[in-house]
């Protein structure tokens, strides 16, 4: 093996590492946006594929970002007063919205 080949071999190795790190640190960073707003970070498998992750870093970047509910956890837009799952209010914390709960009235027996 001449020391052309092996200087060859070692900027070829440099080049996959610098570009696998760029690609990973690309997921990382569409993960975090997603764990910021709230969104599901498994968006994020899309990126397996280079075009996927581009798409996935666009629409994951201008994606509006989620509320979560204190009391259920569930995600809601930013802008909703009540919690739609279990009607919590964001506005007053305390004052808490139940939802309706069926009530049974037993047939009137006369
Ligand atoms: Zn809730």
């Amino acid at each position: 093996m001449r020391d052309d080949d092996v200087i060859g071999l070692v900027v070829a190795l440099v080049v996959v590492v610098i570009f696998l790190a760029v690609y990973i640190g690309l997921i990382v960073l569409g993960v975090t946006i997603a764990k910021r707003k709230n969104r599901s970070p498994h968006w994020m498998w899309f990126a397996i594929h280079p075009l996927g992750l581009l798409i996935t870093l666009i629409v994951m970047a201008s994606l509006s970002p989620l509320r979560r509910c204190p009391q259920c956890a569930q995600t809601t837009q930013m802008h909703a007063r009540l919690c739609p799952f279990c009607g919590y209010n964001f506005a007053m914390p305390g004052a808490f919205a139940p939802q309706q709960q069926p009530v049974y009235i037993p047939p009137q027996r006369y």
